[in-house]
């Protein structure tokens, strides 16, 4: 069989593969501790549930508009209002499978061979592989120099007459690290000054830790957002990560053409899984309250995994936001993936390496998991370093 050229080229996604690589040896009955993938190690909040189980009882599981049902597009424009206070058209907004469909559907409708896109080293896995499956080129920007936060004067820097389009993720997966407000306005303005397109990844929207604050792309003017796609997702907001369920909101234009796409792929999302992100955001007090209590143990976590993790050698600029520590490794091994497995086969604790995200010389390390393992896998790791 031959396989496309396209796909031949593509890296497998090296966050799934460790993730997997971590339940294989569970499945073993190796005691693992994974500190792999980005996930939320919280359920689904009951009410949740509660509101997909009572779709599937009342028949809403059949095919749904691309778009999405209409109560989950206006529950994420009533987000928007509430938390941003801007108003959306359902028109420019489209459900997706999960952030990542998000992020592939606004890339694959703007780019082709001859474009440039920029995207942020360290940058999410998934990103160069979108970019590169549409033919057009990933154009790396190091952000080691500011600490992993991207400034308005790199971007300036990167654009050239080919530029098309950036990705943004802030808080970033893999670094945790938040663009601040000023700053990202700042990116957005340079971007738009040069006609160049915005896809903001906002999956990690309101992990964000005090003082530091919630900023997405609805807040800038009506102007600036003709350049803008929201990426959003439920994955990691409400430990929904297997609903599979993420939306769009970019201009009309833009939306149409990505409907256009996913009526060819995977249609929608599923149809109960709707109902149910619709739930989430509609019940206001329940929905605050679960994010709320999920950030203020994400924060718990980090406030004694991070200095942990230097005191033993494994230094991280502190992360404002998400789950994430992104420490430099660069003086325990010739690369980061031989630091990640030594650190699987001698310790059991599964990590990713940092060259998939475009950082060699560094590991992702998830605090997505209990204090108590969190603990153990410092004891662990400084046993062998
Ligand atoms: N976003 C998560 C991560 O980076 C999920 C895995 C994936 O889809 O890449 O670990």
């Amino acid at each position: 069989m031959k396989i496309s050229t396209n796909v031949k080229k593509m890296q497998p996604s090296s966050t799934l593969a460790a993730m997997q690589k971590a339940q294989a040896l569970k499945a073993e009955g190796k005691d693992v501790i994974d500190l792999s993938v980005g996930e939320p190690d919280f359920d689904t909040p009951q009410f949740i549930k509660d509101a997909a189980w009572e779709a599937i009882q009342s028949g809403k599981t059949k095919y749904t508009a691309t778009s999405g049902v209409k109560i989950l597009q206006d529950a994420i424009v009533g987000f928007y209002e509430r938390e941003f206070n801007k108003s959306y058209k359902p028109s420019e907004i489209m459900a997706t499978s999960g952030g990542k469909q998000a992020i592939s559907n606004a890339v694959a409708t703007l780019c082709e061979a001859g474009d440039e896109v920029l995207i942020a080293a360290p940058y999410w896995v998934s990103f160069p592989e979108m970019i590169a499956f549409t033919g057009a080129k990933a154009v790396v920007i190091d952000t080691e120099e500011t600490e992993f936060v991207l400034t308005a004067e790199q971007v300036r820097r990167a654009i050239t007459p080919k530029t098309k389009l950036i990705i943004l993720n802030s808080p970033s997966n893999p670094s945790g690290r938040v663009i601040p407000a000023d700053e990202f306005r700042k990116i957005i303005e340079v971007c738009a000054e040069n006609n160049v397109y915005v896809i903001s990844d906002e999956c990690y929207l309101l992990f964000v830790y005090p003082p530091n604050e919630v900023f997405s792309v609805a807040s800038l003017s009506d102007e600036l957002r003709q350049f803008v796609c929201i990426a959003g997702s439920f994955s990691k907001t409400y430990a929904m990560t297997g609903w599979r369920v993420g939306y769009t909101i970019a201009p009309e234009t833009w939306t149409k053409a990505m409907l256009k796409l996913q009526s060819h792929t995977t249609s929608h999302p599923a149809s109960f899984a709707q109902y149910a992100c619709a739930t989430a955001l509609d019940n206001v007090e329940q929905s605050r309250k679960s994010v709320k209590e999920m950030l203020a143990e994400y924060e718990r976590r980090r406030n004694w995994f991070l200095p942990a993790l230097n005191e033993i050698g494994l230094v991280s600029a502190m992360p404002e936001g998400a789950f994430y520590a992104f420490p430099n490794v660069k003086k325990f091994a010739n690369t980061s993936a031989e630091f990640s497995d030594r650190l699987l086969n001698e310790t059991y604790c599964v990590t990713t390496d940092g060259a998939g995200f475009g950082s060699e010389g560094y590991i992702r390390i998830s605090y997505a998991t209990s204090m108590e393992r969190l603990k153990e896998a410092i004891e662990r790791i400084k046993g062998i370093i």
